[in-house]
């Protein structure tokens, strides 16, 4: 059987964040989930505060790839590793942060492009 494909979560920073002004949500979105090899994509509107500790508690697995778009990529290790830690994920192994602030939408979706590509070599 093929190994699983990631999963893309974009952290959107409660929507207000001036670093994503230049980026479309949707469109960045849309293309992950119907152009890429993703499992699925969904937007989580603040991963960094109590509840996105519960949001990845709940929702993370072991064995599965997550795929992060959001802040400064030692930024997200800090903030998530504790709660995934809690039920058997390890961050290092299993997220691939990408810092997409400050990004037009074509740049940030090249990003994405190549972190999928690059998960999907290392499977
Ligand atoms: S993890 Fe980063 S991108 Fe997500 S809400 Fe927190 S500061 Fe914003």
């Amino acid at each position: 059987m093929a190994e699983q494909m990631p999963r893309f979560i974009m952290c959107f920073c409660t929507g207000k964040c001036p670093g994503f002004e230049a980026l479309d949500l949707w469109d960045l979105i849309n293309y992950v989930r119907n152009e890429l090899d993703v499992e699925y994509a969904i937007v989580h509107p603040q991963l960094c505060v109590d509840d996105g500790d519960a949001f990845w508690r709940d929702y993370a697995k072991p064995g599965v790839k997550y795929i992060v778009g959001g802040c400064d990529p030692r930024m997200q290790r800090k903030m998530f590793k504790d709660a995934l830690a809690e039920i058997g994920v390890d961050f290092e192994q299993q997220v691939t942060p990408l810092d997409l602030r400050n990004m037009s939408t074509t740049d940030a979706i090249k990003k994405v492009t190549e972190a999928v590509e690059k998960v999907a070599e290392s499977a």
